[in-house]
């Protein structure tokens, strides 16, 4: 069993630990919210204020933090970083959604510092990170894969080896271009349903069978009372954060600018997403996106 340091204990990164520390592994983590430190101390897990201590005796470092902003300076920073406070032989696992440019730069930090260092974004959403279901991208040197497949088992459903630095945050973007799009449409179809007067419960069991349907529409349906654990049916609580969301897109709007790939649909999700965002839903839920179109 190993000594795993954990940095970011929020909506995906705390369910995580709790199923590294039942697969019996030590988790220490390291978090800068308080109430996300005591969440997870009242469930066991010993929470520590630096990255430095959190590193000293562990075997790998995972991280789950929100943007490629804050995975570089917890990975990077001078002296207090993860790249320079890990013992020799351990390895740094980030499952952040960061996008190519982070990567690709964190793996040349990581090099440099002469540290192993897989990307492994995830899918699956705070359900898979409970039941540790979720499907991880890796991108990263072939020698450290199979050492990261064996330590991701408690938290995967699925571990693809993508290819080299960035082949992983590529496959993320890619897969949440056509998630937020969905969960766009899926926001735009069930407010243009309310003003038709349509029974979203028999809307919601017509699609699930039709060719509208989609992960998003079922398991993150955004109308209320449709689908009992949603988001939706919780007040709008995450889940997932519309800035999150934003920012993936965003994430894949620079992709496609980088390769001149036409993505014209992300960007009009991508567009009235940052709407939402700047109108206060930056940490609701995605769906209740849903919210400000029907204000509309
Ligand atoms: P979150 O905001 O709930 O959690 C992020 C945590 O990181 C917070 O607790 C925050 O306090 C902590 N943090 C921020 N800066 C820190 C720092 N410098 N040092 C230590 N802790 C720090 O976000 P989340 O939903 O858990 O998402 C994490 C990542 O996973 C994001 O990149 C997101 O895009 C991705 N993701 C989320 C979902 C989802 O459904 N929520 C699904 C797949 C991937």
């Amino acid at each position: 069993m190993a000594t795993i340091a954990w940095i970011g204990l929020g909506l995906m990164g705390y369910p995580m630990t709790n199923l590294m520390k039942e697969a019996g592994h030590t988790v220490i983590g390291v978090d800068i919210d308080p109430a996300a430190q005591k969440r997870a101390r009242e469930n066991g897990i010993i929470v520590v204020d630096t990255i430095a201590e959190a590193c000293s005796n562990a075997d790998a470092v995972l991280s789950m933090l929100p943007t490629g902003k804050e995975v570089r300076e917890v990975m990077a920073g001078h002296n207090s970083g993860v790249f320079a406070n890990l013992k020799a032989g351990g390895v740094v696992v980030d499952c952040s959604t960061i996008g190519i440019d982070n990567a690709h730069e964190l793996h040349a930090a990581a090099e440099k510092a002469g540290v192993a260092f897989v990307e492994a974004p995830v899918s699956g959403g705070t359900e898979g990170a409970a039941a540790g279901t979720l499907t991880f991208m890796l991108g990263g040197a072939d020698e450290h894969i199979e050492r990261v497949r064996e330590l991701l088992k408690p938290l995967a459903g699925y571990v693809a080896h993508v290819g080299g630095p960035g082949a992983g945050q590529s496959a993320k973007v890619v897969n949440n271009l056509i998630m937020g799009v969905c969960v766009a449409v899926n926001c735009e179809a069930t407010d243009l349903a309310t003003r038709l007067n349509l029974d979203l419960k028999a809307l919601f069991e017509i699609v699930i069978r039709s060719s509208g349907d989609n992960w998003a529409f079922r398991l993150w349906n955004p109308a209320p009372g449709i689908v009992p654990d949603s988001p939706a049916s919780k007040e709008y609580k995450p889940g997932f954060k519309s800035w999150l969301l934003a920012k993936d897109l965003s994430l894949a709007l620079e992709a496609g600018r980088s390769v001149g790939a036409n993505i014209a649909t992300a960007g009009a999700a991508h567009a009235i997403l940052e709407r939402h965002v700047k109108d206060g839903g930056a940490d609701m839920d995605v769906t209740s996106l849903l919210l400000s179109l029907a204000k509309q």
